[in-house]
């Protein structure tokens, strides 16, 4: 299929170049398991609509995309700024044809992507694949940051020497372990689509490139490691993928591997900007200590394997009650990334070197042949994901130094209550989440904590979605949410320094 595209404010037009028949938009896009939907945002199509996502077309045939979703994942046009990625704009007739773009661009405007060029304005996947593996970014202000002969930064925001210099450590040290594993894999071009956002930072990867955002505030910690997370995605997901995840553009697809493929990603990307100076230990431990703090709740009862599984409905559509019902994938298979490195650095390995034994589509089993010298039951990815609060205290001593302290069990954010843990007082007595608090005991709700530490009971006013509702809790004991960890010897040793980190528990 040929695509002509034209940006515009808020759009993109789009006319094609197909075969009659049909053709389908992606309700799923690789590398974010959630459903899209990437046709609600086509405003017009001079075509039939057959279902909610395929339409009867002729040869030639145009539509119009709406395209102001800030999502990385999605597609952007605002008149001055163009980025596409590929299967949120472009529908498919057979997987198995050549995809071109021509690019029918203002004057002045540069472009980047990793598509390849056939002449002036026209781009080429050799099949669709290739294309929804691809993104485009264009603007009058593109500029480009080289990292080095091979890795760039495509971006219209300016970025600093210093993060630069962290940057460069980490992509070389990644490389060592992608060549490791396949000298190819590190000796390609790499294109990182950036740009600031008033979003959260997020991040999706393709094979030869990645396109992240991140938060005008955050810190420099914070965009070393997104970057260095999509990074990795280049050896494990890109190259090495689990088995059962096979492309489906209009389904999900299901696999118990998530927790390996994007928690321990998370391990490796921490881990290697720490060894490369990217980060600094403590940031580190910052990432392990939030990780198993996520582990001490309720939904620390879900294992890895269901964590994975449930991606689509849990994971990407978190609630205000996820802590109680559900737990991370990142989060646990970070600390099970933690588990294999300890224990393979008390036989004087490292995670790192197991990598180039891992089959390229991998199982739970061949990821338990490849790590075997670590003694690890990897079948704890299908038991609670509370057990690995357990075998993580073989190597790093863990506490909860809030434990049986005074407590209600609710989060708040502000005066609003964002969290109400399972059967904890605030829950017997009845909050809910959202509940505002007005008062406690007589006094502003700012006085909330030493309320609690004084009495045996609070008595809350609140307001339920405009409802006013007296509540009275009995103060009871804290099932210990802060994490305060601490190195023992094998862990001080794989540290290289004596470690202590502590994260405060935000449940009052
Ligand atoms: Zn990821």
């Amino acid at each position: 299929m040929y695509f002509k595209v034209t940006p515009a404010h808020r759009y993109v037009k789009v006319e094609a170049n197909g075969r009659e028949g049909e053709v389908t938009f992606p309700t799923w896009l690789p590398g974010s398991y959630v459903i899209r939907e990437m046709e609600r945002n086509i405003v017009f199509i001079d075509g039939i609509r057959i279902s909610k996502n395929k339409f009867w077309v002729r040869e030639n045939f145009s539509y119009k995309v709406y395209t102001m979703s800030w999502d990385q994942r999605e597609a952007i046009s605002t008149g001055n700024y163009m980025f596409l990625n590929g299967p949120a704009v472009f529908p498919f007739q057979s997987f198995d044809e050549r995809y071109c773009i021509e690019l029918n661009l203002p004057e002045g405007w540069k472009a980047n992507t990793t598509l390849r060029k056939e002449g002036e304005r026209t781009l080429c996947a050799r099949d669709y694949h290739e294309l929804a593996d691809s993104s485009i970014q264009a603007s009058p202000d593109l500029k480009e940051y080289k990292i080095d002969e091979l890795h760039k930064i495509s971006t219209v925001d300016v970025l600093d020497e210093e993060f630069l210099n962290k940057l460069r450590l980490v992509v070389s040290k990644e490389d060592e372990v992608f060549s490791a594993v396949d000298p190819l894999l590190s000796s390609r071009e790499y294109i990182f689509y950036f740009r600031f956002s008033s979003n959260p930072r997020g991040g999706i990867e393709h094979s030869n490139s990645s396109a992240i955002t991140s938060s005008w505030n955050s810190e420099l910690t914070s965009l070393v490691e997104v970057f260095a997370h999509e990074y990795f995605h280049r050896l494990n997901v890109k190259y090495l993928k689990p088995k059962d995840l096979k492309l489906n553009y209009e389904m999900e697809t299901y696999t118990e591997l998530l927790w390996f493929a994007e928690g321990v990603t998370d391990y490796m990307a921490y881990k290697l900007s720490w060894k490369s100076g990217g980060i600094k230990l403590q940031d580190f431990l910052k990432r392990i200590a939030e990780s198993l703090q996520k582990l001490t709740f309720r939904g620390g009862m879900m294992s890895l394997a269901e964590s994975s599984m449930t991606a689509w409905i849990k994971y990407y559509r978190r609630d205000e009650n996820y802590l109680n019902s559900a737990v991370s994938y990142y989060d646990g298979g970070l600390i099970l990334g933690l588990i294999l490195d300890l224990s393979l650095f008390r036989k004087g390995l490292r995670i790192e070197d197991q990598f180039r034994k891992i089959p390229r589509e991998y199982t739970l089993y061949d990821l338990q042949e490849a790590f075997s010298e670590a003694e690890v039951d990897l079948e704890v990815s299908r038991l609670p994901s509370r057990e690995m609060l357990k075998l993580v205290r073989n190597f790093i001593d863990v506490d909860t130094p809030d434990r049986d302290r005074p407590y209600l069990g609710i989060s708040l954010d502000g005066d609003v209550v964002s969290f109400v843990e399972d059967d904890s007082p605030a829950d017997q007595a009845g909050v809910c989440p959202r509940d505002k608090v007005l008062s406690v005991n007589g006094r502003p709700a700012e006085a909330i904590l030493k309320e609690i530490e004084k009495g045996k009971q609070v008595h809350l006013l609140l307001s339920r979605d405009g409802r006013l509702q007296e509540i009275g809790v009995v103060v009871g004991k804290s099932p210990g949410h802060g994490i305060r960890i601490s190195g023992k010897d094998v862990s001080t040793k794989w540290a290289g320094e004596e470690f202590k980190f502590e994260v405060p528990s935000r449940v009052i």
